[in-house]
C-alpha cells in the first residue's frame, strides 16, 4: 500500500477526532460512574423521554499486567424522546452511507496494490463524515475513559442540572455539587 493513502488515511482519522471535539466543545461536562443514573428527559428537546439510546465510550486497553491486556470501555442506556432518538438513527444511518461511500470512492481512486489486512486503513478515510453526523443529534456524549469514572459531556445546560440533581439525591453518601458556569462536577 502507497505510504500516502496510510498518512491521508491517519489524517482523516484525525480530522474526524477533531469534528467530534469541536462539535462538543462548548457542552458541559460530568463526572460518571457506573453508578450514574440518567434522568427520564430527553437530553435534546427537555420533553419526557419514552425510549432509550445505547451510548458508549471510545475504547481503551489497558497494559496494567503483563498477561492479562483488558479492553475498558463505559457502556449505558440514555432516555431519549422518540422523534429526537429517530432523528439520531436517521443520522447514523446517513453516516454510515456517506462514510461509506467517501471509503469506496478512495479506494476506486487509489487502490490498494495488494488486499490485505492494511485495506482497514480505508475506514478511516469514512471517519469524519461519520463523526460530523453521528454527533450532529446527539445530547450526551461520553469522552475521556477511565477506569473508575468518566466524562459525560452535554450538550444542554438544563439537563445537566435535571442529572446533578437525580444522583445527588439518589447518592447521598458520595455528594456531587455542580459547579458553577461550565465546570462540571465537584467531588468528594
Ligand atoms: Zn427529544
Amino acid at each position: 500500500m502507497n505510504g500516502w493513502v496510510i498518512g491521508s488515511a491517519l489524517a482523516m482519522g484525525l480530522v474526524g477526532w477533531l469534528t467530534k471535539w469541536r462539535l462538543t466543545r462548548r457542552w458541559a461536562w460530568y463526572l460518571g460512574t457506573v453508578k450514574t443514573l440518567f434522568p427520564k428527559v430527553c437530553p435534546m428537546c427537555l420533553k419526557p423521554a419514552d425510549t432509550v439510546v445505547e451510548e458508549e465510550s471510545s475504547q481503551r486497553t489497558t497494559a496494567n499486567y503483563v498477561i492479562v491486556r483488558e479492553t475498558e470501555w463505559w457502556r449505558a442506556k440514555i432516555p431519549y424522546c422518540t422523534k429526537c432518538e429517530r432523528r439520531q438513527s436517521n443520522n447514523i444511518v446517513l453516516g454510515v452511507l456517506l462514510g461509506g461511500a467517501c471509503v469506496a470512492a478512495v479506494l476506486f481512486f487509489a487502490p490498494p496494490s495488494e488486499v490485505s489486512t492494511g485495506i482497514i486503513v480505508y475506514i478511516l478515510f469514512g471517519y469524519p463524515a461519520y463523526a460530523l453526523l453521528a454527533t450532529l443529534r446527539k445530547g450526551v456524549v461520553f469522552a475521556g475513559t477511565g477506569s473508575k469514572s468518566f466524562r459525560i459531556k452535554i450538550r444542554n445546560r438544563e439537563y445537566l442540572h435535571e442529572l446533578a440533581a437525580l444522583n445527588t439525591r439518589e447518592d447521598a453518601t458520595s455528594a456531587e455539587i455542580p459547579l458553577a458556569g461550565n465546570k462540571g462536577v465537584w467531588r468528594h
